[in-house]
This record gives structure tokens, sequence and C-alpha cells, in this order.
């Protein structure tokens, strides 16, 4: 989805950033143990997605929740890019968390705040006092939202997939929950998945959702 728009992808040709493995910087075991190489990674990436912009792609799924309301466009993403929410969509749920949000390290309770270039190195948490760390879901952790989602899923009347792999779960299964309730399931992805869809558009979001979108736009 937001590869079309320059999204960085941090990893160089080994799978490695400046020399670690990517897991080295991205678990709760990697936060712990050495939370500045942690906060460095994470600033690195919020100032290379600073000035990324949305491609039509995510401007057409803000103007769909736009036209029919956020009461019946649900927006679910697995990207912390926050590019749905700059091309002004209203709602949308992040299920890998957010790169501009730092949560409590202890409690997910508590309250997040925002963040725009590095991350203060004493930022602590209002309630409880300890260090705030990235909002976004790690290696090893559940992602945010699942009774939101499925809750969607349930009451679902077109469900459509855009550029996911399709072999991650919780994210795979959503195709299978979508048709359980009836749903006309549309697959979005230049390389398809191989998973039952009703209609398979082989073609990137930012060339595909532009023209999908009309068919539900009033
Ligand atoms: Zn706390």
């Amino acid at each position: 989805m937001s590869k079309p728009s320059g999204i960085p992808t941090f990893r160089d040709a080994d799978g490695l950033w400046e020399g670690h493995d990517i897991t080295e910087v991205a678990t709760p075991e990697a936060w712990f143990r050495d939370r500045e190489l942690v906060r460095t990674f994470y600033d690195h990436r919020r100032v290379a997605c600073a000035n990324v912009l949305p491609n039509p792609g995510h401007d057409a799924l803000a103007a769909l929740q736009h036209n029919l309301g956020a009461k019946h466009v649900t927006l679910v993403t697995q990207n912390i890019d926050g590019l749905l929410q700059k091309a002004s969509a209203e709602d949308v749920i992040e299920m890998h968390g957010s790169l501009w949000r730092l949560k409590c390290e202890h409690d997910d309770g508590h309250p997040r705040v925002g963040v725009y270039g590095p991350q203060s190195r004493t930022a602590v948490c209002s309630t409880c006092g300890v260090l705030m760390r990235p909002d976004v879901v790690w290696f090893g952790e559940m992602p945010s939202h699942m009774d939101r989602i499925a809750q969607a899923l349930s009451r679902c009347e077109v469900f459509i997939s855009v550029g996911t792999s399709g072999v991650v779960y919780p994210a795979a299964g959503f195709v299978e929950l979508a048709r359980a309730s009836g749903a006309r399931c549309i697959e979005v992805n230049p390389a398809p998945t191989g998973a039952f869809f009703d209609e398979q558009i082989c073609e990137g979001a930012e060339v595909a959702l532009p023209t999908l979108v009309q068919r539900y736009l009033e």
C-alpha cells in the first residue's frame, strides 16, 4: 500500500539495519536489552517518513470512508506510517500501532503520547512514571484491536484486502471470516496470495483502488 509513496524498508540487501538483525530492534526483549538502540531505529524511521505523502490508493480509501461514513467503511491497516490519516481518513484501526505515538513500557492501557521527531530519552508515562516505548506491535506481540476487527468482519458486506502477504495470521484469516459473513471478497495485489477471493485485481493499490472505489461511491 505505502510502497509507491516511497516508504523505506530499513533493510539492506542482507535483511539487516546497520548490521543489526531486524529482530534485534523490534522485539520486547530488544527494548529491555538496549532501549537506546531501539529508540534510534524508530527515530530514523520517523525522520524518513516525515515528508512522505499518501498516494492515490490512500486517497481513494479516505474518500470512500468520507463518502459513505466511518460507520459503513472500516479501515484496518498493518502499516505504522500514518499515511491513511495523512490522506484525511477519519477513523483507522492500526493493528500494528503507529510510528507517531509512544506508550507506557509496562501497561498497554496507560495513555499514549504523540511523537514527531526523535524520541525524548526521558519521556515517561503520565500514569505510572516508567519509560515510554514506541507504540508499535513487535515480533512476538499480539496485534491490537482484534475484537473491533472481528466485529466489523462479522457484519461485512464487501471485504477488500490490499497488498498483504496473506501468510501471517491473524490478518491472513480475515478473508475467511468475511466470507463466513457472506461478504464479497476482493483482493488487490500485484502478486495474488492464492487465497480464495471472489475477485482478484493484479495491480498496485495506487492504480487499482481509485477505480475500485468508484463502484461504491454515492
Ligand atoms: Zn504507565
